[in-house]
This record gives structure tokens, sequence and C-alpha cells, in this order.
């Protein structure tokens, strides 16, 4: 089973993203449990988390189908100790709103250097802080989502998140989503059939299929090995149409999130019914 869907806007409060994703036909979501341009938001309250919990029920999302991402204001390897503790502080809390939403998986970008350490340096950092935030909450597994590579940012060689997952003490804890436009953009081919093939070989072979817990469907509108974050809508930017047929149709991606954060959200009804239309009986 595929499980399609978007990253959803959760304004007005958490509750409002699972009505969100069914309006567009989702059959999973994405969402962030608080402001993600802000440090420190009000917890969740009482009411909204059984609201969640009912409305997920209602619309049926299972926890496998829903896929927060965290603020992009954390950076877990931070090379700065006050700014590191502030991002470690911060992610505890999205982890612990997971649980409190009864969500059982959390997706972040690794981290970056900030060319104040080098990349091992990094790495060591945030597979610390993974192992501080799963030491004090439960059932939430930490979901590395590979980067473009864009400024110092780490997570864009297949082997950073295998250093990382090393490194995490729970491995029955920690996952990877991949992105289509990130990992194009990083310079794996995922656009020609034998790329695509190569890639995901790649991807068993260094961190291992077990740990991938969701994907993120975008198009690119930078070319192959541009290491830029740009996403597209699907089939307008440089990975074209073909990449997401195979993935379709591909059983290694069965039964996870699958997740659009394309450009145009009015389009997301329809790329929705595209991605399930690929999918050949
Ligand atoms: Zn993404
Ligand atoms: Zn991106």
């Amino acid at each position: 089973m595929k499980y399609v869907g978007a990253h959803v806007s959760a304004s007005g409060g958490v509750e409002n993203a699972p009505e969100n994703a069914h309006n567009i036909g989702a059959k999973a979501f994405a969402l962030f449990t608080k402001n993600q341009r802000q440090w420190f938001s009000a917890p969740l309250t009482e009411k909204s988390i059984n609201l969640f919990k009912e409305r997920c029920e209602k619309y049926g999302y299972g926890s496998g189908q829903i896929l927060p991402h965290d603020s992009y204001l954390i950076n877990l390897g931070n090379p700065d100790p006050e700014k590191l503790a502030k991002s470690r502080k911060a992610f505890f809390d999205e982890m612990y709103r997971c649980e409190q939403l009864g969500i059982d998986r959390l997706n972040f970008h690794p981290g970056s250097h900030l060319k104040q350490l080098p990349e091992e340096g990094c790495l060591n950092l945030i597979a610390e802080s993974v192992n501080m935030a799963l030491d004090k909450t439960k059932g939430v597994i930490a979901v590395l989502e590979n980067t473009a590579g864009q400024g110092t940012n780490l997570g864009f060689r297949f082997e950073h998140l295998k250093y990382i997952i090393d490194r995490v003490e729970d491995k029955s804890r920690v996952g990877v989503c991949i992105d289509t436009c990130h990992t194009y953009a990083a310079g794996y081919d995922i656009k020609s059939e034998k790329g695509y093939e190569e890639t995901f070989r790649l991807f068993d072979e260094i961190v291992g299929l077990k740990y991938l817990k969701g994907m993120h469907i975008n198009d690119s509108k930078k070319d192959l090995g541009s290491r830029v974050d740009r996403h597209d809508n699907l089939g307008k930017g440089f990975l074209g149409e073909e990449p997401f047929r195979r993935i379709m149709n591909d059983p290694r991606f069965d039964n996870m999130p699958l997740i659009l954060e394309t450009p145009d959200e009015s389009l997301w009804p329809r790329e929705i019914e595209w991605l399930y239309s690929l999918v050949e009986k």
C-alpha cells in the first residue's frame, strides 16, 4: 500500500491537520506540531491532543502515515555550545509533542557545521543530540532527512546518515527520510533508470533500507549535483515524471508516508491523484 500525502497546514492547532489532509485526498500527511519559525510555543493542550487523535482515527491516519517535520531553527550539530543546547531543548520538545500526539516518527534535517567544525565533529554532535532526545522520550523514531547539501548542511551523502546511525544507541528509534529533490541535487541521479537502481542499491548497502521511514516526493528546480535545495511541482522540474512512476511501482516504498512538499499547494490534490494513477495494476 502506498501512503501518499502532503505537508499540510496546522494553523489554528495541530487538530486541524488531519482534516486538511483528508480534504486533498491524502492517505498520509506531514505537519509542524508548533510554529516552525519560533523557538518556543505553548505546550499542546489536552483538548488539542484528543481532537488530533480523534480526527486521525476518523479519517484513517495511523501513526505510520504521519511524518511531522521539526522547526527550521534547530541545528543539532551547532558548534556553539549555547546554541547547541537551545537546539537540543527545542528538539526534545518536538519529540515530546509527537509522543503526546501518538505519532511514532519525527523528521529533521541532521545539522550544519557552519564552517566551525570538521564534518565528523559535527556528525558526532548530531548523534549525541539524538541519543539525548531518545533518552528522554518514548516510542518516537528520530528520522534523519537526507539534504541537498546546500551551504554547510550535512546529510547529503548516505555515508553521513550511516555515520550518525552507527553512533545512535537505540537503533530501533532512528530512521531516514529520503527527499527526492535533495537526493538529486546532492548528486544521486534518480532521474535515469540506471541511476535510480544504483542510488537505492547504494542506499541499501550504506545505510540499509530497513531504516527508511518515509519519503519526501518533490521535483527539483535545480539540476543534478547543484547542491541547491529548490523544490518544484511534480513533472515541472529536472526530475520529470519517470522517477515518480518508478517510486509508485516500487514495493520498497510501501507502507510509509510519501509526502509532497511541492511549492504550489493548489496542485496537491491533482499531484496525489496523478501519483496514484501511475500505479500499474
Ligand atoms: Zn524534504
Ligand atoms: Zn528541501
